[in-house]
């Protein structure tokens, strides 16, 4: 990662075996929302009968499916606030309907624990199905990176609904980096697609490397800005990184 922190802390990625990182806290009022860059919460519908997850795009899926369940640990702890702290250690009620986390036999409010085997980031996924399953859904609490562990690349920018990823040309997907309180969004005008038009222009000027969370004050380029403000730029889509240069030389992406 080549983000540098004002007080100098070297940021290291090495998977497997550790990473320093840095953790902003923010204030119980707040909500469960400490952050690397960006406080991420992701929920997963589920159908009636608890089985599939139907409702989720297939990048938050594809983020979900390869999530490791662990221990509980300090950083579950501060992902979910003191108040839920003590329920990370209690079964959900598919594993013990007697769990004191259960409503009435098969209602559920558990959380569960893992971490990104990517990034080695926590993630604490909060259980709710009410009492007899008429609703039922898992939100994900996590941190986002700084970025891509060095050397690699962006392959693809992913416009997914609220969320925004990145691929590196490995095919792993990443969240994209977020400065703290400057999220992303696209196909109507305002900050969030301000800022991801200032994004495109950073990670294209960076030819895809190094992307790291932040961007430069000033308005975008009005093509790139027009683009993503517009319906266009609404639905779920892939953007190679030939086409994220592409939209910056012409205002479109094909
Ligand atoms: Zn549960």
């Amino acid at each position: 990662m080549t983000y540098q922190p004002p007080n100098g802390l070297q940021l290291v990625y090495n998977p497997g075996s550790y990473c320093h990182f840095v953790l902003y806290s923010e204030p119980p009022e707040v909500g469960p929302g400490i952050a690397l860059s960006g406080g991420k919460i992701l929920t997963v519908d589920k159908t009636v009968d608890g089985k599939a997850a139907t409702t989720a795009s297939p990048y938050v899926r594809e983020w979900v499916q390869r999530l490791e369940p662990c221990d509980p640990d300090a950083l579950h702890v501060a992902l979910v606030g003191s108040k839920d702290a003590a329920s990370l250690w209690q079964p959900c009620v598919y594993d013990d309907p007697q769990s004191p986390v259960t409503i009435a036999g098969d209602g559920c409010v558990c959380w569960q624990t893992f971490h990104d085997p990517v990034t080695w980031m926590p993630v604490a996924a909060n259980h709710f199905r009410t009492v007899s399953g008429n609703h039922e859904n898992w939100r994900y609490y996590t941190c986002s990176p700084l970025g891509f562990p060095a050397g690699q690349r962006l392959a693809s920018l992913i416009i997914d609904g609220s969320e925004i990823w990145m691929r590196a040309e490995d095919g792993v997907l990443h969240f994209l980096p977020e400065a703290q309180g400057a999220g992303y969004s696209s196909g109507y005008g305002g900050g969030g697609p301000t800022e991801l038009a200032r994004m495109i222009e950073k990670i294209v000027g960076l030819d895809g490397y190094d992307i790291t969370p932040g961007t430069p004050h000033g308005m975008p380029d009005r093509k790139v800005l027009a683009w993503i403000s517009s319906p266009a730029a609404k639905h779920t889509q892939e953007l190679s990184l030939d086409q994220l240069k592409l939209l910056c030389r012409t205002g479109m992406v094909a």
